[in-house]
């Protein structure tokens, strides 16, 4: 049956408008390659409206603004935008099954991550008020310190398509928790549930421009905000490549910037595992979302004492993955989100063959299914350190294993990367894990599984991964200033300007 696709506008001020320029981009079902529908695509003219939109909302001339507001306040709309999720769920998820090709299954579980961030977000807003105002102590008597936290301003957030809506909420929440207005420039190739988001927030009441949405295309509204003189701030999730780009407009400005971007993260398997479990985590670790995470486990490193077992094992399970429409009940490979992504994986695919590696299994379109952007998850071995599929993200199910005989060896290889987002160490012996994992140049790390994340804690990654950490009381921090205010108390003059021995 048809899902209806909304047509929307672009979300500013509280409410829907055309594009100054009227342009649309075409939506297209990965599944199918058919086009479904259209976004609108925001240009530097929007970009401008929605900015001084975002700053009425924040206006400081006292009165009921969105800065000045009690974090108990903001917090009735988190909790109002989360039930309006949760109600919305099952529709919410096809949509996005349809825009990106993620297993429909998985697209729930978003739905209720989504729905739990700004509930928990919700819950720091209200701490926030207690927060306020505390003191520092300092060396002098003469003088006291106090802090106070206030919102960044306009924050411009730049979004990938692999988690739609939940890599928005990321950003969205924390923002708007910490008193910012924000503008959110959704990936061009999956925006269908951050526009809903627009929706919910008209229906919940949200004061208009506290959150404009913008869909369109990154070098043209992206990079429109990036630039843009009046915004304060810029989170953006992404390729290192165009993270660099925003990283450069942001500085014309100098405004601060957090960074998320793509890994090439290793996961180490130690010869004394239960190997089942291992191979489990392994696939999961790097083919969930149809293997397109940016912290997805795709460097397997084995100990070579199980790793023929252990092998055999991953093609065998791996063949039995079901790879179907994400609509489809049991699906748990999908489509690649769109017909150039598609290509860029088998580009990986053959280049590492043509470099000498061995695909022992998938990286080819399977024989089932003629139309649509999928592929076989792909298991490599033969990999050297010199390959282009040990060293780029693929940001596709392709696995690629490399065998270790030493603690130090696997420690070395993990961190033979430019990338540092997360790595997974798998084994029973929990104090080697600890050693492991302190060696790791990482910014989480998973010890006996692969993937797990949680509102509650640090996500964030080192070298090429970015910096910055989201989630967590450590995302809402991204959005605020902290004012430092120092008080003189004594009644003594301070005494420089006339000392005793110089009357005037
Ligand atoms: P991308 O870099 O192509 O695009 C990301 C966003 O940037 C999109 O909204 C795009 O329109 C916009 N954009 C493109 N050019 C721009 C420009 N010049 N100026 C400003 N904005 C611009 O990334 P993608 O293909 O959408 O997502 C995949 C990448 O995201 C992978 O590398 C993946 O690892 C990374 N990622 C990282 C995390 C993390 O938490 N570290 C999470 C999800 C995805």
């Amino acid at each position: 049956m048809a899902i209806p696709i909304p047509s929307r506008q672009l979300f500013i001020d509280g409410d829907w408008r055309e594009p100054v320029k009227k342009n649309r981009i075409p939506v297209i079902n990965p599944a199918t390659e058919h086009v479904i529908g259209d976004i609108p695509a925001a240009t530097a003219e929007d970009v401008d409206i929605a900015v001084e939109a975002a700053h009425r909302a924040l206006k400081r001339n006292g009165g009921k603004d969105w800065a000045s507001a009690s974090g108990a306040h903001r917090a009735k709309y988190l909790r109002a935008i989360a039930s309006k999720i949760l109600e919305r769920k099952s529709e919410l998820a096809k949509l996005e099954a349809i825009d990106c090709g993620k297993p429909l299954e998985e697209a729930a579980w978003d739905m209720d991550d989504v729905a739990g961030c700004f509930e928990y977000n919700a819950d720091l807003a209200e701490k926030l008020d207690k927060k306020q105002n505390a003191s520092v102590s300092l060396p002098m008597d003469t003088f006291k310190c106090h802090l106070i936290r206030e919102p960044i301003g306009v924050v411009g957030l730049i979004t990938p398509w692999n988690y739609p809506l939940l890599m928005a909420t990321w950003k969205v929440a924390p923002a708007l928790a910490a008193g910012c207005a924000a503008i959110l420039k959704p990936s061009e190739l999956a925006s269908l549930t951050c526009l809903e988001l627009g929706e919910i927030c008209r229906e919940v009441g949200l004061p208009p421009g506290v959150l404009n949405i913008l869909t369109g295309l990154g070098p043209e509204a992206g990079a429109s905000l990036a630039s843009h003189p009046d915004v304060d701030k810029i989170a953006f999730t992404g390729s290192s490549a165009t993270g660099s780009k925003v990283m450069t407009a942001a500085a014309q400005n100098v405004k601060p910037v957090t960074l998320e971007l793509g890994g090439k993260s290793p996961i180490v398997i130690f010869e004394d595992v239960d190997i089942d479990k291992a191979v489990e985590w392994t696939l999961f670790g790097c083919f969930w979302t149809n293997g397109q995470i940016c912290s997805a486990t795709s460097r397997l490193l084995v100990h070579e004492s199980i790793a023929g077992e252990f092998v055999d094992k991953l093609v065998k399970w791996a063949k039995n993955i079901k790879i179907s429409d994400p609509l489809e009940e049991g699906c748990r490979l999908g489509p690649i989100v769109s017909g150039s992504q598609y290509e860029k994986v088998l580009k990986f695919v053959s280049t590492a063959k043509s470099e000498g590696a061995t695909v022992l299994y998938g990286g080819e379109r399977p024989l089932h299914l003629e139309k649509g952007f999928y592929i076989e998850p792909a298991i490599i071995t033969n990999v050297t350190r010199s390959m282009q599929i040990w060293k780029e993200e693929v940001f596709g199910p392709v696995l690629c294993v490399n065998i270790f005989a030493t603690e130090e060896e696997a420690i070395e290889l993990a961190n033979d990367t430019h990338y540092g987002l997360a790595a997974a160490v798998i084994s029973n012996d929990l104090e080697r894990c600890d050693r492991v994992t302190k060696a790791l140049d990482v910014g989480v790390v998973w010890v006996n599984c692969s993937q797990p994340c949680f509102s509650q804690a640090p996500w964030g990654g080192k070298k090429r991964s970015g910096f910055g950490r989201e989630l967590g009381e450590w995302g809402l921090e991204n959005y605020q200033n902290v004012k430092q205010v120092t008080r003189y108390i004594s009644d003594e003059a301070w005494g420089w300007y006339n000392p005793p021995s110089h009357k005037l």
